[in-house]
């Protein structure tokens, strides 16, 4: 039999249900079992893809070119589970399946209704992941919070699968919040009412996630077990971690969450083998250097909104041996000041992330600039690449008002612009170059030095492309041109010569980083940033050792 875990949220949101549903899966990973994780978002959109990162972070981007909540960026980084489009359910694609095969008369002379027409799909697309083969388990995280009507259908779906498959092959995981109220007292109560909630909807969770601020005592576990009806060893303090989130696997198995949820689940498995993450958490708190990467974007605001870049630098960090901090800086602002240099002088590294709109462009290309010209390491992804394009042509190639026409339609030098297949494309939703594609390197240069081959595969989300009208004049002038898709058609990859590390990239190589095995890209940058912090410490120095030896 197929086995599930249903994961649900209570209380409010914001708790970490992505992270806490990932490291259950690196757990049962660990544990020798085939894990597929599968996330549901209860909103109207077909996905994530026309979604401001403001509103709900990143877009993750799978293979298959899915463009999704960026909690699948999470199972990524935490689980080996096969991630496409399969892997994420939205009310968006339920809805219209179901409204596709009503008019394909699939249900003919019938009422089409939410019970049900709509949790049977629900059901449908949760089992094409689940029952294919050699699966073992499959984690299902419903988006939102318990009690939202817009993740009623989704509930109740769930509530059927574990009456029609059965208890022994259906688990309910519920995270919920212990808050801290006046002064360091911790509060059950909304815990209570949260698994009242799902009680009320016919679903008894098996194991409570508690996040609290610190580890729970045990007479407030037993409290919690005997108000909730849930057994004492299933209350599980899901607190604060102090150094990084990569613990939480740890946390969760030292209170034998993958014991609890085997035995309910009556699997037989491996004992758990965690050595992958007690390695990362090491180094993590081990490291004594810390270097200063700075992130100049627009979606600064949002903590999410970059996700996949920042976990991928924490990875770059993890590989070599140091701590990352992250240093955002809102581009718009750096625009409006005009203060680069105070901003950017004492970074060990720069990255220009991904983005849309024109908005704060300027302050981008005034960042490449200083990193050019102060040979501070810089990498720049997607729209990185292009404001490194736009520089160049400016600073360089002296092509004055040179742009992308996303951001100036009537530029005199448009060295971006819209790939010919994108010009008359008027629909929004998945209609950009997505997911996975083959680039061809370039010898002798930073990108193939760090993946150290000539072919690679990586996620691509984007509409502009460096423009071929001006890809001599760029590669005359001295910008090395160092990938290309296999046809040569495209510029994947652009590079400065004479610079210790630069590099800037049309795909998205976040989304394949893993802490355990850093994407290569973002080990080389750090790497860089590592030397300039070095080299910059012993330059510091230098005086004082001079005026030692004066005295
Ligand atoms: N806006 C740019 C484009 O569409 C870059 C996209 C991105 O950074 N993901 O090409």
């Amino acid at each position: 039999m197929k086995k599930y875990v249903i994961v649900t949220g209570g209380v409010c949101s914001s708790l970490g249900k992505g992270i806490a549903a990932a490291s259950l899966g690196s757990l049962l990973e660990s544990r020798g079992l085939a894990v597929r994780m599968v996330k549901i978002d209860p909103y109207i959109n077909v996905d994530a893809g026309t979604m401001s990162p403001y509103q709900h972070g990143e877009v993750f981007v799978t293979d298959d070119g899915a463009e999704t909540d960026l909690d699948l960026g999470n199972y990524s980084r935490f689980t080996d589970s096969p991630l496409s489009r399969a892997n994420s359910i939205t009310t968006g694609q339920v809805y219209q399946e179901v409204i596709q095969r009503e008019r394909e008369g699939r249900y003919l002379g019938r009422t089409v209704q939410v019970i049900p027409h709509i949790t049977d799909r629900i059901k449908q697309r949760i089992m094409s992941v689940g029952e294919q083969e050699g699966v073992d388990v499959t984690i299902v995280e419903v988006g939102g919070t318990v009690g939202d009507i817009e993740s009623i259908p989704f509930l109740e779906a769930a509530r059927q699968m574990i009456h029609e498959i059965g208890h022994e092959h259906v688990i309910s995981v519920h995270l919920t919040l212990i808050p801290e109220v006046g002064g360091n007292e911790l509060k059950t109560k909304p815990t209570q009412h949260s698994v009242k909630e799902m009680r009320e909807i016919g679903i008894q969770p098996d194991v409570l996630l508690c996040r609290c601020p610190r580890p729970m005592e045990e007479d407030m576990r037993r409290k919690i077990a005997s108000f909730t009806n849930v057994a004492y060893e299933a209350v599980v303090s899901a607190h604060d971690v102090e150094s990084t989130i990569y613990q939480i696997p740890l946390v969760y198995h030292e209170q034998k969450l993958d014991e609890i949820v085997c035995s309910r689940l009556d699997l037989q498995c491996a004992d758990a083998d965690l050595s992958n993450w007690e390695h990362v958490v090491h180094t993590f708190k081990t490291a004594t250097t810390t270097l200063r990467i700075g992130v100049v974007g627009k979606y600064i605001d949002l903590a999410d909104s970059y996700k996949s870049i920042d976990e991928a630098l924490y990875h770059g960090g993890i590989a070599n041996a140091v701590r990352v901090e992250l240093v955002k800086i809102d581009s718009e602002r750096l625009e409006r000041t005009g203060k680069v240099g105070e901003a950017l002088e004492d970074l060990d590294g720069i990255l220009v992330p991904g983005g849309f709109g024109s908005r704060g462009i300027e302050g981008m290309v005034a960042t490449a600039h200083y990193a050019r010209e102060h040979r501070i390491p810089y990498f720049g992804i997607c729209l990185g690449m292009q404001i490194m394009v736009i520089e160049w042509a400016r600073n360089v190639m002296k092509l004055a008002d040179a742009d992308s026409t996303e951001f100036s339609p009537d530029t005199p030098n448009p060295v971006v612009s819209l790939l010919e297949e994108q010009i008359d494309v008027h629909n929004y939703g998945g209609t950009m170059r997505l997911g996975a594609s083959e680039s061809r390197l370039v010898e002798h240069t930073f990108i193939y030095r760090a993946y150290g081959t000539e072919r690679i595969t990586e996620r691509h989300r984007h509409r502009y492309e460096v423009s071929n009208r001006y890809r001599a004049e760029l590669k005359e002038s001295g910008l090395r041109v160092s990938g290309t898709t296999p046809d040569q058609e495209l510029v994947e990859s652009v590079e400065w010569d004479d610079h210790p590390w630069a590099v800037g990239v049309q795909f998205h190589p976040e989304f394949s980083s893993r802490p355990s095995k850093a994407q290569p890209l973002f080990r080389d940058f750090v790497h860089a940033a590592l030397e300039r912090h070095t080299a910059r410490a012993k330059r510091d120095r230098v005086p004082e050792v001079a005026t030692a030896s004066e005295g």
